[in-house]
């Protein structure tokens, strides 16, 4: 049964009753208005008790505590396990997990929201369904989308890297690389979906987008509901991740299932970091406002969804800190050769919010720490070609083949 009760607007409290097509609170400009999900989680406790220790199958373990009527897309997301990091927990002085969403069926943690909003298309008989993305979620969508038969254009930056665009083509989107950033992206799918009436899943306004996410914070808190971890890092575009992990860790604890919750490390790139600015604003770390960054995931210039990350960092006790692009490209390939893990920028960057909160104290010695990978590497060679030497090219020959040392 689905648990929705009511969806709430995050900046009047407004309260409306829940339906797939409203996205936000009339009383405000634009998106300002955002609405939140609320739930009549009691039902489902007892389900969650009895399953607490049982292998997570996949996102739709737990399903009485999603948004759906039904259609349970059967296409693998969630079920991640979290990996035990013990170079780079050597390395930092600290106790480092790794919660890894690159095994997830298009390759990123998106595919939890795309999960639950392709079910929700379905059950209210939408014909299109779009997103602006900077990239993973447009190819998540484009995969819910050919999974269940419907149609799907989407909206990405026009730099957005090759293997983000290749791929929501292979799944049979329409994809469109609009001029400018991904603010253009998304006003201007914004803007389509308004005049053509068609399902904006962007994770920046569309409330169930984090409804799905927070299943990630679920799982969290069932693989480590004996040993609470102290923070929990996450990479913040818009801030939507965040805010979802929160969530779903949160209900657990007030479930009554859990004793107790991590604080919220978020990290953003200098390039892009509103929400740190916005949450942090003593920080004296120097932001150059015409910055870019590479870690494309996170690339939001005017993070829609602030004001959900920002509530979930203050309910956590949580922080937040800016890194620049060489620190998230070094994380990036530490993260491959210590832990065999070939994360994608934005998810790398957790690693580099890490050091920089160990070298401010901020992260205190023998903590425990989940870093959230959010997407896989594979779909950007490009930046971590920088990285890494070139192949050596050699004859057909043992003796072109220098021993090892
Ligand atoms: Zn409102």
């Amino acid at each position: 049964m689905n648990p929705t009760i009511a969806l709430e607007c995050t900046l009047c409290g407004r309260v409306f009753v829940p339906d797939t097509e409203r996205h936000v609170c009339p009383d405000h400009d634009g998106v300002g208005g955002i609405l939140d999900v609320q739930y009549d989680q009691a039902g489902a406790r007892d389900a969650v008790v009895d399953r607490l220790d049982d292998p997570i199958a996949d996102l739709w373990d737990l399903a009485p505590l999603l948004p759906t009527d039904g259609n349970a897309i059967d296409l693998g997301a969630g079920g991640t396990p979290l990996l035990s990091a013990p170079t780079l927990s050597d390395q930092l002085g600290v106790t480092v997990h790794l919660k890894d969403e690159r095994g997830n069926p298009t390759g990123s943690i998106k595919d939890r929201a795309s999960a639950v909003l392709a079910s929700r298309a379905l059950a209210s008989d939408q014909s299109v369904i779009t997103c602006a993305s900077t990239g993973n979620a447009a190819a998540s969508l484009a995969g819910y989308a050919a999974r269940t038969g419907l149609d799907c254009c989407i909206f990405v930056p026009a730099d957005v890297p090759e293997g983000k665009a290749v791929q929501p083509l292979v799944y049979g989107a329409d994809v469109y690389a609009v001029d400018g950033d991904y603010d253009d992206a998304f006003s201007l799918c914004r803007a389509v979906s308004e005049q053509r009436n068609w399902y904006d899943c962007s994770a920046a306004v569309n409330p169930y987008a984090v409804e799905g996410l927070r299943t990630v914070g679920h799982e969290l808190a069932r693989q480590t509901h004996e040993t609470v971890p102290d923070w929990v890092v996450y990479p913040m575009g818009n801030g939507c991740g965040l805010a979802a992990t929160w969530k779903g860790f949160d209900e657990f604890v007030n479930l009554g299932i859990v004793d107790d919750r991590p604080r919220m490390l978020g990290v953003q790139a200098d390039g892009a970091s509103a929400i740190h600015e916005q949450f942090s604003p003593d920080s004296d770390e120097a932001t150059d406002p015409n910055a870019t960054t590479q870690a494309d995931s996170i690339d939001v210039r005017k993070p829609h969804n602030a004001r959900k990350a920002c509530r979930a960092l203050d309910a956590s006790d949580g922080a937040t800190v800016a890194v620049s692009d060489d620190e998230i490209l070094d994380a990036e390939r530490t993260l491959g050769r210590t832990e065999g893990v070939y994360a994608e920028p934005a998810s790398a960057a957790t690693l580099a919010g890490l050091q920089r909160a160990v070298d401010q104290g901020l992260v205190a010695p023998g903590d425990h720490i989940v870093l959230v990978v959010t997407g896989t590497g594979l779909k950007d060679t490009a930046s971590a070609r920088t990285l890494v030497d070139g192949v050596e090219h050699v004859p057909h020959s043992p003796d072109a083949i220098p021993e090892r040392e």
